[in-house]
């Protein structure tokens, strides 16, 4: 066992107090199967007293949140930004342990989160209205109000980015938050919130009730004192607190997942494409929403694409996170059973695996690893390029030209990403206007993640949008003022 760094508290944070609950729930840690600590397991009356608290926060009653002008929040926030950078290696240490990511990418996942309050904090003071003209005897103009009450409801793979992107955006924008972390994975998200309280954050503005989705979660999207729902998640999950949701009439921003591909057209950079295309499937294991899981190849590279991609893959090892390989394990044994029996099931069906990774040798016992795979020889329609596998593992396949490159592209429900790779800008455009999905990349694959883009889907990938000014302005509602001055 690795030394372990110090754990966060166990407790919720209500109303700026750490309140216990009846029951805790153990956290394992996915690189050895083994439980490192225990976390609380909140339900609906601490849920109830959460939002209470953020309403309190949001009209006055409880502390001076209200009072704070859009400067003095974007200054907390960027405080912040630098007390989040002070704990870096105790934040980047717990990520690693508890979502067993190799630690190089969990030190970039604090860094990305100190970035999310370093963008909102200097963004908080900049969010305006809008004068309309209109008739000659009127002054029109529109305010940006925060909602109130935001409930944020985020999943394991990406605790401290998802975090900051949420809280961050919701604070600058003077509401209140409620958040119910994923079971799985929440270490950095608590010592996070004991930093915000030590930061002098007032009581109430920062609620966090970890607990059970089924718990904890569906009393907090169905919740009536809520009045805006921030969900990042599985499409299931996601319709569950949509409905529960409209119940209220609470509007909602659903960031659910992708199946997202990347097209390689022969006048490509190859070498570019292919190191990005590995990255864009490998980082976390796979299991990020926008993972690069399909690639798309013409004809005419497609052999010299597999083959080297057949010697990376072949290259890759899995290890422990702190150990920092290639990929590290799957968060747990549901999503690694999961993943072999749809692996199976392809194999089963004749599709053909070019190319794997391993496990490295020294790699701990009993983690939930699964070696990267490179498919190929994929039919058409197949579950496997049409369902998130949410693993390391990339579907091939080959087209002819450009139509047949977006038919393919576009045959599946989800629409989050996409990368294409072609030096020729005409195609560039025309590919980029016919992709379906949230956001289209250009010979790169993620734009290194910049918090600074506005980010979500269409279709089954949900709706809405976060991250950038765009995710800003989904955290406040649009107060019209018309004037007849005479
Ligand atoms: P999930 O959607 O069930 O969990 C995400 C969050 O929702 C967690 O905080 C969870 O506690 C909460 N939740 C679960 N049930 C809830 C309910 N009934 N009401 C309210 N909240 C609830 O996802 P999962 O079970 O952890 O993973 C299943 C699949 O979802 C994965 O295999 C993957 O395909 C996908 N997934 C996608 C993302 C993403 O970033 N898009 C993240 C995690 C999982």
């Amino acid at each position: 066992m690795p030394v372990l760094p110090e754990m966060p508290r166990r407790e919720a944070l209500i109303g700026g107090e750490w309140v216990a609950t009846c029951e805790t729930l153990p956290v394992e840690a996915p690189a050895r199967g083994e439980a490192i600590t225990r976390i609380a397991r909140g339900q609906a009356e601490e849920v109830d007293a959460a939002v209470r608290a953020a309403g309190d926060a949001m009209a006055g009653r409880l502390g001076e949140w209200s009072r704070w002008s859009a400067r003095r929040r974007g200054e907390w926030l960027l405080a912040f930004a630098a007390t989040i950078e002070a704990d870096h290696a105790r934040l980047a240490a717990l990520e690693c342990a508890d979502t067993g990511k190799p630690l190089t990418q969990a030190r970039g996942d604090i860094s990305a989160c100190a970035r999310y309050f370093r963008f909102y904090g200097g963004a908080a003071d900049k969010l305006h209205g809008e004068t309309i003209p209109f008739e000659t005897d009127f002054a029109v103009m529109t305010w940006r109000e925060p909602h109130g009450v935001c409930a944020q409801i985020i999943p394991w793979n990406y605790p401290a980015q998802i975090f900051g992107r949420c809280v961050a955006a919701a604070l600058a924008a003077g509401n209140t938050v409620v958040l119910k972390p994923a079971e799985e994975a929440c270490l950095s998200v608590l010592r996070l919130a004991e930093l915000a309280t030590q930061a002098g954050l007032p009581a109430g503005v920062l609620n966090v009730v970890p607990g059970l989705g089924r718990e904890a979660g569906a009393a907090l999207a169905a919740h009536a004192g809520i009045d805006h729902l921030s969900f990042t998640g599985s499409p299931e999950t996601g319709t569950r607190v949509n409905q529960a949701a409209a119940a209220n009439h609470v509007p909602v921003t659903l960031e659910l997942g992708g199946k997202s591909p990347q097209l390689v057209f022969a006048d490509a950079d190859l070498e570019a494409a292919l190191a990005a295309v590995v990255r864009g499937i490998i980082q976390n294991a796979g299991q990020t929403c926008s993972a690069g899981s399909r690639l798309l190849v013409e004809d005419a590279c497609y052999d010299a694409v597999v083959a080297r991609l057949s010697e990376r893959f072949a290259a890759l090892r899995c290890d422990a996170g702190e150990r920092d390989a290639d990929c590290g394990p799957l968060i747990n044994a549901r999503q690694r059973e999961m993943l072999e029996s749809r692996l199976a099931a392809a194999r089963d069906d004749g599709i053909r695996v070019a190319a794997a990774g391993q496990l490295a040798d020294g790699a701990p016992a009993g983690g939930h690893f699964v070696a990267p795979q490179l498919l190929v020889d994929i039919p058409e329609g197949h579950e496997v390029i049409r369902e998130e596998l949410f693993g390391p593992v990339l579907a091939v396949q080959r087209f002819a030209d450009e139509d047949a490159a977006v038919r393919l592209a576009n045959a599946t429900d989800f629409g989050l990403c996409a990368g294409v790779w072609t030096r020729d800008g005409g195609r560039q455009l025309r590919l980029a206007k016919r992709i379906r999905s949230g956001q289209v990349f250009v010979n790169n694959y993620g734009a290194a993640g910049g918090v600074e883009l506005p980010f979500g889907g269409v279709g089954r990938s949900g709706h809405g949008r976060e991250k950038g000014f765009e995710g800003l302005r989904s955290y406040t509602r649009l107060k019209t003022l018309a004037i007849r001055h005479g």
